[in-house]
């Protein structure tokens, strides 16, 4: 038969982008050993350009669904990026929102942010408890709201809010709903009680290694915000609707920082998640009926039911300004756009006083900076 296009005619078969939005983080002095300024900035709300080290004349355009440039508050990247989905999970649909790029860029600020900047968790959850007490209470659904909390290690699932138990099965059910049984699921009666709970086991996370940085840029954190609502009839129909809200592990390019042993395993299995969700979020942007290879790595099979088909999902790509990221930019860039440019112009590095903005290709290879 025929390759037929999946998104087609608004009938059944549609399957829902995944919105790309990019998140460039301040400029960090001391982030820049060198002091050669920042090698890539915003140009409007959807392109940024980035120097390109193959050709100094040039720079490589960028276009996304939404650009965020420095300036942008937690509370913008949530309006825009987030707080659109949330209404859906109360009507039993599913959404996703993602933190992808390399470690250092900014992946937890946007996620979990600090308690004087907080992030998409505890704005989304809030809002989610927003919504359910506005509702109609004519409507004659009754709603409760749940968490799990996990992590996806060396491609093993691992439960949070239980930090003994072992790696977890990932099943899914007749109705094609992916399930962990055994992962903890608790309910929760306000935002105060889910802030109890998750903020010890987000500590978990960051000290049941004792070398914590690497284990937390390795692994991937899943929140996951469960509402069903149950009707008040005979019949007690009931809809459940997830919200998963994921702070992914660094997408930098592990073979590079020479990684061996265990290091080396850890590195391979975090690309293949990494890897498979790119090649599954290809799949669903390509609008073309290629195989979506879910099944290929413990994140994308667990996100299989929230993440395209009739799922609404976001991919929040963080990026750093300096030049020692700047490889590792390039891959999140290249993984998040819709397309991008080269454009004949050269870069202008307005923070920088010192340094010409021209240097020579032989210098730019030593700095470690070429393409
Ligand atoms: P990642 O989780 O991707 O490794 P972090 O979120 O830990 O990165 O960010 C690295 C550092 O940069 C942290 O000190 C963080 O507070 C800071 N940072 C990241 N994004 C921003 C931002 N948009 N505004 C201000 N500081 C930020
Ligand atoms: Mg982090």
């Amino acid at each position: 038969m025929a390759q037929r296009p999946t998104v087609s005619d608004g009938g059944s078969k549609k399957t829902s982008r995944v919105r790309v939005a990019v998140r460039l983080r301040p400029y960090v002095s001391r982030q820049d050993e060198k002091g050669e300024g920042p090698c890539v900035r915003g140009l409007d709300s959807q392109n940024l350009e980035i120097i390109n080290w193959r050709n100094a004349t040039e720079t490589v355009k960028y276009h996304f669904d939404v650009f965020h440039g420095e300036q942008t508050t937690q509370q913008d990247v949530f309006l825009s990026s987030v707080k659109p989905i949330l209404p859906h999970i109360l009507n039993g649909q599913n959404a996703s929102v993602f933190a992808y790029g390399p470690t250092g860029a900014g992946k937890t600020h946007t996620m979990l942010g600090t308690a004087e900047q907080p992030g998409v968790i505890p704005r989304a959850v809030r809002e989610v408890f927003n919504l359910v007490s506005a509702k109609d209470e004519n409507e004659g659904w009754d709603y409760s709201i749940g968490m799990s909390y996990l992590e996806i290690y060396n491609e093993k699932v691992l439960d949070l809010l239980s930090p003994s138990s072992q790696d977890l099965p990932i099943r899914e059910d007749k109705d094609k709903n992916i399930l962990i049984p055994g992962l903890t699921h608790t309910t929760l009666s306000s935002f105060s009680d889910f802030d109890k709970q998750f903020v010890p086991a987000t500590l978990n996370r960051t000290t049941a290694s004792t070398k914590l940085n690497q284990r937390s840029s390795r692994s991937h954190a899943i929140l996951l915000i469960k509402v069903v609502r149950t009707q008040r009839a005979i019949t007690q129909r009931q809809q459940t609707g997830k919200l998963y809200l994921v702070d992914l592990a660094g997408s930098e390019d592990n073979r590079r920082t020479g990684n061996q042993g265990i290091r080396l395993k850890e590195s391979g299995a975090i690309n293949l998640s990494l890897f498979t969700l790119s090649k599954v979020v290809d799949a669903l942007n390509s609008g073309t009926a290629v195989r979506v290879p879910y099944r290929d790595s413990k994140l994308t099979r667990l996100l299989q039911d929230s993440l395209g088909g009739s799922a609404h999902s976001v991919m929040i790509t963080n990026i750093a300004p300096e030049n020692k990221y700047y490889f590792d930019t390039f891959g999140a860039l290249n993984f998040a756009a819709k397309s991008k440019l080269i454009v004949n112009k050269p870069f202008t590095r307005e923070t920088v006083a010192v340094l010409p903005v021209k240097r020579s290709r032989e210098e730019h290879e030593a700095g470690g900076c070429v393409t």
